[in-house]
C-alpha cells in the first residue's frame, strides 16, 4: 500500500472520533491545501468537530484543472472502450457496496440525516454507478440516411472534456454520483467540488475510485469554498462543462462565469413542490405520504412536498390527522434508530428557517404546530427545529412561494380541478410534485397540466437511475439520470464520408478543357 493510500484512509479516523486532518485528491495524490488552510467539519447534531478538511484556494483548483486537462488530452481514459470504462464503474459500485455502512455513517455524521436515509442513499448511489457502467458501451453511434449519393453519414457521441461538478450539502454523495458516474462513463475527466459543509463522503469516494484503479488525473476532488474553488472552476477556460446542483443565487453566478468560454452548463436548482390531494384519495396513505413528502431530511430536500394543496371538503379531517402525527415526530441523533428527523445543517440555516416562520406569521398564515426550536435539553447542542405546519395559506405569501428548505409545510385549499392546477403551477419553480386521487382520468389530466419535471401519482419521492431528473422553469437547465443524464456529458459529432469522390469544378475551372469537351 502506498503512502498516499495510508493518508487517504483517514475517513476511518473520522469514524473513530479522531478529528483527522483530511487531504484532497488531485492528480492521484492526497494533498493538503497549498497554503495549509483547513475548514472544521461540524456534526450538526452536537456541533462537535468531526474532521479538518482542506480549504483549497484558486491555485489548488487550477492544479486540479491542469491534472484533469492533462488526463483528458493525453491520458488513456477518453480513448478506452465503453466496456472498459464500464468495468471500472462496476468495480466502484462493488466497493461502495463493500463500504456501504461506513459511507452511510459518514453521511449521517456530516449531514445529521437519519442513518436509515443515509443507507438508502448509499443503495441508490451504488445503483447509479451500475446503471451507467451498463450504459457505457451501449451507444455505438447511428447511421443516418444521407441525402447525398455515394456517401456514408454517421453520428457518434464523444466526451465533452474536462467537467467541473459542484454539489450541495443536503445529498452530498448522491448528488455527486449523479454527475460522476455518467461523466466517467462518457469518457470525461472531472473535478468534483463538494459543499464545504459536507465533504466527507466525497473524499471517501475518491479512495474508492483510486482503489478501483481509475487512472490518476481522471477524478480530482478539491474541497473549499464555493466563492473560491467553485468560482475558479466556473471561470476557467480549461473547463469544458460545469454541472451544478444548489441554489438559484449560486446558479446565476455560475452561469455568468461560465459564459467566459461558453462552457456547457447543467443546473439542478431549487423547488417549492406541490402535493395535491383530491377528496377521493386514499386517506390514510395520502396523510402518511404528505409527511414523507416534506419531512425527510428535515425538509432539506429540493423535491420536498412543501406546499400541501388539499380539496376544501377534505381539508379539516386531513389537516387534523396530519398535525396529530406531526406532533409525534421524534427528533434526535441520526445515529439513533428511533430518530425520525435529525437537525438542520447549520446554525445559519436554522436562522433562515426561523425567519421564514416570522414572515409566515406576519403574512397571516395560521401556525398549527412547530415554528420553534425544541425544548428538550438533549437536543440543545444540535441545530434542531420542530416540524411545522402553517394553515390558511395563499399563493401571494412568501412562505408559499420561496424555498424555506426546512421542515415547514404550508396548506392551501381548492374547490375545482382547474383551481388545483392553477395553485400547483403558481410558482417560479417546476421541479417535482404529486397528485393524489383514485380517478385515473383526472390523475392523467392533472399530471399532464403540471409544469414540473417529475409528477408522482399516488406516491411521493421515488426516483431511480433509469428516469430523468430535473426541473422546468427556475428549477434548472438540463436533466440528470436516465439516458439524457449520460448524453449531457457528450458532444455529438457528424462524420460524413464520400465513398466515390469526383471533382466538382465549381472554382477556377480550366475553361479551355471545359470548352473543348
Ligand atoms: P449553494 O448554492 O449554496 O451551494 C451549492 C454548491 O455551490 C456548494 O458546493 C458551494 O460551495 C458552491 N458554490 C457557492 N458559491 C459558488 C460560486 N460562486 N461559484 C461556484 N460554486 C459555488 O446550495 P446549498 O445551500 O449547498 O444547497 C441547497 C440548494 O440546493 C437548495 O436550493 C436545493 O433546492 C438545491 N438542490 C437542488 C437539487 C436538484 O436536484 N434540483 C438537489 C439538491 C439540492
Amino acid at each position: 500500500m502506498s503512502i498516499d493510500r495510508v493518508q487517504a484512509g483517514k475517513s476511518q479516523d473520522v469514524m473513530r472520533g479522531q478529528r483527522p486532518r483530511l487531504n484532497m485528491y488531485v492528480d492521484g495524490n492526497w494533498i493538503p491545501a497549498g497554503d495549509g488552510s483547513v475548514h472544521e467539519i461540524i456534526n450538526p447534531f452536537n456541533q462537535e468537530v468531526l474532521a479538518m478538511a482542506p480549504a483549497g484556494n484558486r491555485e489548488d483548483a487550477e492544479k486540479a484543472i491542469r491534472a484533469a486537462r492533462e488526463a483528458f488530452d493525453t491520458g488513456p481514459w477518453p480513448s478506452l472502450s465503453g466496456s472498459e470504462r464500464g468495468r471500472f464503474l462496476y468495480r466502484t459500485a462493488e466497493l461502495i457496496d463493500r463500504d456501504h455502512e461506513q459511507l452511510a455513517v459518514l453521511e449521517t455524521l456530516d449531514t445529521g440525516k437519519t442513518l436509515a436515509e443515509s443507507r438508502s442513499d448509499m443503495d441508490d448511489i451504488a445503483d447509479v454507478f451500475r446503471y451507467y457502467a451498463g450504459m457505457a458501451d451501449k451507444d455505438g453511434g447511428e447511421l443516418i440516411d444521407s441525402p447525398i449519393k455515394n456517401s456514408i453519414s454517421r453520428i457518434v457521441r464523444e466526451p465533452v472534456g474536462v467537467c467541473a461538478l459542484i454539489t450541495p450539502w443536503n445529498y452530498p454523495l448522491l448528488q455527486a454520483s449523479w454527475k460522476l458516474a455518467p461523466a466517467l462513463a462518457a469518457g470525461n475527466t472531472v473535478i468534483l467540488k463538494p459543499s464545504e459543509i459536507t465533504p466527507l463522503t466525497s473524499l471517501k469516494i475518491a479512495e474508492l475510485v483510486e482503489e478501483a484503479g481509475i487512472p490518476k488525473g481522471v477524478v480530482n476532488i478539491v474541497t473549499g469554498l464555493g466563492s473560491v474553488v467553485g468560482q475558479t472552476l466556473a471561470e476557467s477556460c480549461n473547463v469544458d462543462l460545469i454541472s451544478f446542483t444548489g441554489g438559484g443565487v449560486t446558479g446565476r453566478k455560475i452561469m455568468r462565469a461560465a459564459s467566459i468560454n461558453f462552457k456547457k452548463i447543467a443546473l439542478e436548482l431549487g423547488g417549492k413542490n406541490p402535493n395535491v390531494i383530491f377528496a377521493d384519495a386514499d386517506f390514510d396513505t395520502a396523510v402518511d405520504y404528505a409527511l414523507n413528502a416534506v419531512y425527510f431530511h428535515a425538509g432539506q430536500v429540493c423535491s420536498a412536498g412543501a406546499r400541501l394543496i388539499v380539496e376544501e371538503s377534505l381539508h379539516d379531517q386531513f389537516v387534523a390527522s396530519l398535525v396529530e402525527r406531526v406532533k409525534n415526530i421524534r427528533l434526535g441523533s441520526g445515529m439513533d434508530d428511533e430518530t425520525e428527523m435529525g437537525p438542520l445543517i447549520s446554525a445559519e440555516h436554522r436562522e433562515k428557517v426561523e425567519t421564514f416562520v416570522k414572515i409566515g406569521l406576519k403574512e397571516g398564515a395560521k401556525l398549527l404546530t412547530g415554528g420553534k426550536r425544541p425544548e428538550q435539553e438533549e437536543l440543545s447542542r444540535g441545530f434542531f427545529f420542530e416540524p411545522t405546519v402553517f394553515d390558511e395559506c395563499s399563493p401571494d405569501m412568501r412562505i408559499v412561494q420561496e424555498e424555506t428548505f426546512g421542515p415547514i409545510l404550508t396548506v392551501e385549499t381548492f374547490r375545482t380541478e382547474e383551481e388545483a392546477i392553477r395553485l400547483a403551477n403558481d410558482s417560479v419553480y417546476g421541479l417535482a410534485g404529486a397528485v393524489w386521487t383514485q380517478n385515473m382520468n383526472r390523475a392523467e389530466r392533472v399530471s399532464r397540466s403540471l409544469r414540473l419535471g417529475t409528477v408522482w401519482i399516488n406516491d411521493y419521492h421515488p426516483y431511480f437511475p433509469q428516469a430523468p431528473w430535473g426541473g422546468y422553469k427556475q428549477s434548472g437547465i438540463g436533466r440528470e439520470l436516465g439516458k439524457t443524464g449520460l448524453e449531457e456529458y457528450t458532444e455529438q459529432k457528424h462524420i460524413f464520408q464520400n465513398i466515390n469522390p469526383q471533382p466538382m469544378n465549381w472554382f477556377g475551372k480550366n475553361r479551355e478543357r471545359v470548352e473543348e469537351t
